[in-house]
Formats: structure tokens, C-alpha cells, sequence
């Protein structure tokens, strides 16, 4: 089809030329007997004028029709500073209706004012929209620069089966029945993970795919059961090489999109003194206010509850912010106290605020003027400045008030959104306890290596039992996780056992990958980058669905082909599935 230019291209310099357009009719207007029509495509708008021997072809175009023009490019007489093709416009000289459209229902601007349910009904009309055209764009340009640096960095792109056997990341598996083995099931990937490894094993060295991943886990506004990561194994590492080659690619990417220039090496910090010092394994490093410990001023202190606190293994952490005391009213506290009581199961928060050069607040009377001075002190607090302070088991008290310290960096803008700070986050807990199974469990996957000096405490200790995992964190969000992995089969079989798995148990799930360490299996190591989470980050959104062209709705389900849904009994029956409670028959 004849088109000599893209819409949103045309420019001053284009005067005079003669040009063919195509698109969809984006706005229309009459203006005595001109039309204007905005032509819409996905480079951009231009303005084309029908004049009054134009007008009668295009008197019964409307929104989102398809027209092909040809005309001349004039200056527009009254310029359109917001366009960047506001200062030309294309007068017709012909125009093929090459295809109509219905009223569409969602209305497509940039800020649309359809709800979010209608337009993921009609997402493809959604899709016509400026920013999400651009986010996929986006999305596009990272997966080609990830692509390219990973060549150059000499690693070779794999696909790796979707249809596998269950992979250990912790969440639930989608299942996928098989037709030829009646009762047998695939399990769609959680990660690459197993595949990615046995490439090591495989001699690959170095590997990449951009992966898609599935996991069945309660819904949260920041997921989407199948989501995609930039997967990346290495072999004859340690956490130098695998950082150096996200840090590259991570410069890259913000060099090329952002013009921004990362500095060489991230800042890292191990996973203990994050907590200590953010109350959370990823931090937004954009702001300061970090969490002091104060326990120390209270060592002696006559006030019972911090007394009792310290004495029961407790500690007293606290926070403070510069010139905001005199908008937290004593309601406003007491919300802040109940959101952190429920959410945390801390006992209580406690208040200190400079006043006219008074300490006070709902600590300022039991304190004694020595404890009170301390925290004066601690923090340099200045008149309206407020400290908030927690005293409670370490784990809540960091938690609770790392929480905090987001909420009211939010609520006041603390934020300083121009700045990007990424931050490794090193040293993570091997194990976490799961309540609800009663044993340790892995807290990244049991593939990960425990730090050689902590491998004794695998058996006796593994509260304190480090591991080699990373979190790359970027503005506050976990962009990406990773570790390096146990290559020897003892040490493997040592944490299977850790984790509760017999070895019965632990041959049956992945039997086949143990039997591969025994083989010459390299040191090796790797990450997962959350593509989704960088793409939202690049494009400044917090809805992950802005990012993905076919996304679910936080319930999981795609409101435009409407799935999942049922199938025919004749697909059940070859799969040997009964549905116990079918509800086909009353949809
Ligand atoms: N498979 C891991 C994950 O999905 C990433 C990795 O360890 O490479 O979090």
C-alpha cells in the first residue's frame, strides 16, 4: 500500500512536499465548509485539511476510520506547540476510505477516561493509545539492548521447554494435563531455572532467554500470573562477574533510553544491614531517613515498657522527619499506630516532636530529659521536625518502621523522582521458617549456595545460615534476584536435607538433575531480571498492566477472550479429567 511518510514525522522542512499518508482518524472537526481530520498512526498525529473540494469525500468519516490521503505539506497558520507536527498540515488532494469503523467504546486519548475493566475488554482499541503504544515501545528497545550487550558479553540465547516438569521457586505450578499419558502433568515454568543450570552442566558457559514465566500465587496489583524475565546464567563465576554484566547492561539501557549515565558499580549492602538500617530487603534509596537503632540511650531507662522490651531481646528503633510534626495531628498518629499494629503486629508507636524548642509527644512524659536530650540529639531535630520510635522484637520494629518510612516519604513527597538508584542487596538468609509447614524452607531456591563460612550452620544454626543470594533493587523495587549456585552434589543433598527433603524425596522432584552434578558440574551463577518491573520503572507507572500488551486483571483474568474458561467434555474425556464441581453448564 502507498505510504511515502509516517504521520507524527512530518516536520517544517517537509514543506511543500507532496505526501501519502495513512491511519485512523484520531479527531474530526468542520469549520464552515473545511474539514480537519488528526491522522493517527503509530509514529504520531498530523492534521490534514479537506478543503471545499475535498470536504464531500470525507462527509461521512468518523472516529477511527481508516483513510489514505494524498496531499501537500503546508504551515499551518496557527501553529500547535503541543504537536510535534504542530507546525505543518497536509492539504488533501485525495482520499481512499479504505476502512470504516463503529462507534468505538472506550474513548481513545492519551488520559482516557474509559475504566480499566472496559478497556481490557477492548484492549486492542486500548493498545491505539499514545502511552501504551510508547510503553511497548519501550519494553521492545530494552529487549533489544539486552540482547545486543549479552551477545557482545559472548552469551547465547536458549529457549528452554514450556512445557516442563515443576521448578522450585515456591509458588504454585500451572498445570497442563497430558492427552498420550493419562494422569501425568506438565508444569508450566516458574523460571528457567533447572534448564538454565543443567546448560552449565552442558559446557554453554554463558547463557541468556527472555523468558516467560508462570506462577499460580494470590493475585497482588504488582503481578501477573505469567510474567517475563531477562534470564542470564554464567559459569566459572562469583557475584563480581554476574554484578558487572547487569551493571553493563543496566548502564546501557539507561544510557540509550534515559541518557543517563549509572555509575560503574552499584552500591551493595548485606541483607542484615539493609534491615537494620531501611526495615526492608528493597529499600528506595531516593530518600534518606534511615532507622536508628536507640537502644542504647535506654540502657538504664526508668520507663517500663522500653525496659521490658529490651529485657525480653527486644530493641527500640527509631526514625525521624525534618518540618512535617505539624501534620500529624493526634487522629493522624493514631491511624499511622493502628495501619502498623495490624500490619505488623508491633505493640505500638511512639511519638516525639520539637515544639517552640519542646520535646513533645506521647514519650515526652515518661522519658526522662536525659533520653529525651539523647534523641534531640541523635537526630539534630530542629523546631516541627518528628521522631517516631518503636520498641519491639528487631524484626517487627525494622519492619514496621521501614514500612513507615515509605508511607511518609510518599504522603510528603519526599521522593526526589529524578534521581535512579539501584542497590544490591547481598548476604540473604539461606532458610525462612514457613508457619504454615512447620520447617525452614528455601528462601531464594535450594539451587542456591550457602556462604562457605556458614555451610556448618546448614544443621544447627539456620536462622543465622547466610547464602550466596543477591536482590538487584532499583528505586525500591526487587528487579531482579539471583545467586550463586551449589555445584557439588554433597553440599546439594546437604541442603535438600535442610529443607526437610529426603533424599527419596528430593530423587523423585529432581533426581534427574542430580544425577547431571555428578557429571563435571562448573561453578556457576545467575539472575533473573524482572522485565516487567524495569519496564514500569522506565516508563514511570505502578501499574504493571501498563507494560504488558495482554495483561489479566488482578483477579487473573483476561476480560478480552475471556479465559480461562471452559472446554468441550470431548477435550476432557482424551485427558482422562473429570471436573468435580463443573460449573459449565450453568454459565
Ligand atoms: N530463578 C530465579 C528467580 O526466578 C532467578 C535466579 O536465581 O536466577 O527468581
Amino acid at each position: 500500500m502507498k505510504r511515502t511518510n509516517h504521520n507524527g514525522t512530518l516536520r517544517r522542512s517537509d514543506e511543500g512536499k507532496t505526501v501519502t499518508l495513512v491511519g485512523w482518524v484520531a479527531k474530526r472537526r468542520n469549520f464552515g465548509s473545511l474539514v480537519f481530520i488528526d491522522l493517527r498512526d503509530r509514529s504520531g498525529i498530523c492534521q490534514v485539511v479537506f478543503d471545499e473540494n475535498m470536504a464531500e469525500a470525507v462527509k461521512d468519516v468518523r472516529s477511527e476510520y481508516i483513510l489514505q490521503v494524498t496531499g501537500v505539506v503546508n504551515l499551518r497558520k496557527d501553529p500547535n506547540p503541543k504537536l510535534p507536527t504542530g507546525e505543518v498540515e497536509v492539504l488533501a488532494k485525495e482520499v481512499n476510505i479504505v476502512n470504516t469503523a463503529e462507534t468505538a467504546p472506550i474513548t481513545i486519548a492519551d488520559n482516557t477516561d474509559t475504566s480499566e475493566d472496559v478497556r481490557l475488554k477492548y484492549r486492542y482499541l486500548d493498545l491505539r493509545r499514545k502511552p501504551l503504544q510508547d510503553n511497548l515501545i519501550l519494553r521492545h528497545k530494552i529487549q533489544m539492548i539486552a540482547r545486543r550487550v549479552l551477545d557482545e558479553e559472548g552469551f547465547v540465547e536458549v529457549s528452554t521447554p514450556i512445557l516442563a516438569r515443576s521448578t522450585p521457586e515456591g509458588a504454585r505450578d500451572y498445570l497442563v494435563p497430558s492427552r498420550i499419558y493419562n494422569g501425568r502433568f506438565w508444569a508450566l515454568p516458574q523460571s528457567p531455572q533447572i534448564y538454565k543450570q543443567l546448560l552449565m552442566i552442558a559446557g554453554m558457559e554463558r547463557y541468556f532467554q527472555i523468558a516467560r514465566c508462570f506462577r499460580d500465587e494470590d493475585l497482588r496489583a504488582d503481578r501477573q500470573p505469567e510474567f517475563t524475565q531477562i534470564d542470564i546464567e554464567m559459569s566459572f563465576v562469583e557475584e563480581d562477574d554476574v554484578f558487572a554484566v547487569v551493571e553493563k547492561l543496566m548502564r546501557s539501557i539507561y544510557k540509550e533510553l534515559k541518557d543517563i549515565e549509572l555509575p560503574e558499580h552499584f552500591t551493595r549492602l548485606p541483607w542484615e544491614e539493609c534491615m537494620k538500617r531501611y526495615g526492608s530487603d528493597k529499600p528506595d534509596l531516593r530518600f534518606g531517613n534511615e532507622i536508628h537503632n536507640i537502644s542504647a540511650i535506654f540502657a538504664n531507662t526508668e520507663f517500663q515498657v522500653f525496659r521490658s522490651a529490651l529485657e525480653s531481646g527486644g530493641e527500640i528503633d527509631a526514625i525521624h522527619f525534618s518540618g512535617i510534626a505539624d501534620q500529624y495531628s493526634r487522629k493522624t498518629l493514631d491511624k499511622l499506630q493502628e495501619f502498623l499494629k495490624a500490619g505488623f503486629k508491633v505493640k505500638a508507636l511512639a511519638w516525639l516532636k520539637k515544639e517552640n524548642g519542646a520535646l513533645t509527644g506521647s514519650i515526652a512524659k515518661p522519658l526522662s530529659d536525659a533520653e529525651k536530650q539523647a534523641i534531640n540529639d541523635e537526630f539534630s531535630m530542629q523546631d516541627n521536625d518528628i521522631v517516631f520510635v518503636i520498641a519491639d522484637k528487631p524484626a517487627a520494629a525494622r519492619t514496621a518502621l521501614g514500612a513507615l518510612r515509605v508511607k511518609v516519604a510518599h504522603e510528603h513527597n519526599l521522593i526526589d523522582h529524578s534521581r535512579t538508584e539501584f542497590l544490591w542487596v547481598t548476604d540473604f538468609p539461606m532458610f525462612e521458617y514457613s508457619e504454615e509447614e512447620n520447617r525452614w524452607v528455601a528462601a531464594h531456591h535450594p539451587f542456591t549456595a550457602p556462604k562457605a563460612e556458614d555451610v556448618d550452620k546448614l544443621f544447627t544454626d539456620p536462622e543465622h545460615c547466610s547464602s550466596r543470594a543477591y536482590d538487584l533493587v532499583l528505586n525500591g523495587y526487587e528487579l531482579l534476584s539471583g545467586s550463586i549456585r551449589i555445584h557439588d552434589q554433597d553440599l546439594q543433598e546437604k541442603v535438600f536435607e535442610a529443607i526437610g527433603l529426603t533424599m527419596e524425596q528430593a530423587k523423585e522432584k529432581f533426581g534427574f538433575f542430580l544425577e547431571a552434578f555428578r557429571y563435571g558440574t562448573p561453578p556457576h551463577g545467575g539472575v533473573g531480571i524482572g522485565l516487567e518491573r524495569l519496564t514500569m520503572v522506565l516508563a514511570d507507572t505502578e501499574n504493571i498492566r501498563d507494560v504488558v500488551a495482554f495483561p489479566t486483571t488482578n483477579s487473573s483474568l483476561d476480560l478480552m477472550s475471556e479465559s480461562p474458561n471452559y472446554v468441550d467434555d470431548a477435550q476432557l474425556e482424551v485427558l482422562g479429567i473429570e471436573v468435580k464441581d463443573n460449573k459449565k453448564k450453568e454459565a
